[in-house]
């Protein structure tokens, strides 16, 4: 399969061949023939699938062949995404993917002045790429009109409902023209998204390349159990024992990425973060020394997850199993992206048995475990089952109260803990928890 057998017009196929693209991915191969022919699409695909090339290449040539001249302050696509980091990576690859056509491209996002952004949509363009929150700053201030969108795509639209646009989402949807085309993409598709397809497609045409909230199968991925205390040590004795190159690391709260960054950064390594707190040219800036290879080990938030796309990236670390389970997913994602080989290990420590068997559920995988030398845990992380439940360790037999009679013998045990969780819950209040419910349950 070519891109040249999907239709595409010659000046896209200068830039896949430009990017040395060869063959398209199943994402793409699915969804562009049915964008060139104007249906809706309505696609499972995760970052790393190609998605972004699937609608943008296609988009590009509806455009092109509309050719219809876009009005002052007008826009003829919109792509809606939900991150700046996102956004900037999406608008890139449509100037990669539109550099042979004649066609004007903007980026807009909140963290930076508004008044560029108002300046540049003033004689109008084909493809504004937006997060919600400054699309419609803009539309409030009558910089950007949607009378002439022909074409709406929502990346990632759970990401955005999860980051709380679904006002912003809506505000944008009755204000956009009902004549048009709408492709929808997301990881993962919870009720709220179906119930949001439903009512914004026509007849779409329903793609599922992953399986639903899977992980790509082109990541090793594994757990090394820990305490939560020796995290920070375990990582940088890997990092020395592994000979690890560059390496994305993941930790649960922005101060956790700074403490890491402070036990590294001591140790005289090239270290870089990522998070919330920073401002917009500071994401920016670690990204690209990261991306050029200046720093080896940037530390980010979930925040970041989703936006970064870093080619070849060989390993992503979980310093910190994530709260919800599918940001795994997205996590993990950044790496054995395009087919390439990646690995992701998890260090967990007891307290996140419960994230890790929500993981395992989602992710309809048990993760293989493994123990450091050295590092071997005093509080156990107890074993999970592919149900989601943790299995219990049989009940020590009560000793008799009545002295001089000996109590049953026990039955053999699993190896024994020695210690309670640091969090001073007994193990048994760990046993019974709820099996986490799968969004994709229905
Ligand atoms: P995406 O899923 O859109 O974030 O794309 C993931 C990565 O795959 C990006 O770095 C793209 O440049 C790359 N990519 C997309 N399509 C192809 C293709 N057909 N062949 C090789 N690489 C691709």
């Amino acid at each position: 399969m070519t891109f040249a057998a999907l239709g595409l017009i010659e000046p896209l196929l200068r830039a896949t061949d430009t990017l040395a693209y060869r063959t398209p991915t199943p994402v793409q191969a699915a969804v562009i023939p049915a964008v060139l022919a104007g249906r809706d699409v309505m696609a499972a695909a995760q970052t790393g699938t190609g998605k972004t090339a699937g609608f943008a290449l296609p988009l590009l040539q509806r455009l092109v062949e509309d050719g219809r001249p876009v009005g002052s302050n007008a826009v003829r696509a919109l792509v809606l995404v939900p991150t700046r980091e996102l956004a900037e990576q999406v608008y890139e690859s449509f100037r990669a993917y539109g550099q042979f056509l004649p066609l004007r491209y903007l980026v807009a996002y909140g963290g930076v002045s508004i008044n560029p952004q108002m300046m540049k949509l003033r004689r109008g363009v084909d493809v504004l790429v937006a997060t919600p929150g400054r699309l419609m700053d803009l539309y409030g201030q009558n910089a950007v009109k949607f009378n002439q969108v022909q074409l709406l795509v929502l990346d990632e639209a759970d990401r955005m409902l999860d980051l709380g646009f679904s006002r912003e989402l809506n505000a944008v949807l009755n204000a956009v023209p009902r004549r048009r085309q709408t492709l929808l993409f997301s990881a993962t598709f919870s009720e709220a998204i179906r119930a949001m397809a439903d009512t914004l497609l026509h007849d779409p045409l329903r793609v599922d390349i992953s399986p639903r909230n899977t992980t790509t199968r082109s990541v090793r991925q594994s757990v090394i159990t820990v305490d939560k205390k020796r995290k920070a040590e375990l990582f940088c004795h890997l990092l020395a024992e592994r000979r690890w190159g560059q390496v994305l690391v993941f930790v649960k709260t922005r101060k956790g990425v700074d403490e890491l960054v402070d036990v590294l950064t001591e140790r005289g390594l090239q270290v870089d973060a990522i998070h919330g707190d920073k401002n917009q040219p500071a994401r920016l800036r670690a990204l690209a020394r990261f991306k050029a290879g200046e720093v080896q080990l940037l530390i980010a938030t979930d925040v970041a997850a989703r936006g970064l796309d870093i080619d070849d990236l060989p390993l992503v670390v979980n310093l910190d199993l994530p709260i919800v389970a599918e940001d795994y997913v997205h996590r993990i994602g950044r790496t054995g992206r395009a087919g390439a080989q990646g690995e992701a290990i998890s260090l967990v420590c007891a307290d996140e048995v419960q994230q890790l068997a929500a993981i395992e559920v989602l992710t309809q995988q048990m993760l293989p475990r493994h123990e450091e030398p050295g590092f071997i845990p005093a509080h156990r992380v107890p074993m999970t089952d592919a149900r989601g439940q943790l299995v219990k360790k049989p009940k020590k037999q009560k000793k008799p109260k009545v002295p001089g009679i000996a109590a049953p013998a026990a039955p053999k045990l699993a190896p024994k803990s020695t210690s309670k969780p640091k969090s001073g819950k007994p193990e048994a209040s760990l046993a019974k928890p709820k099996p986490p419910k799968s969004p994709w349950s229905r």
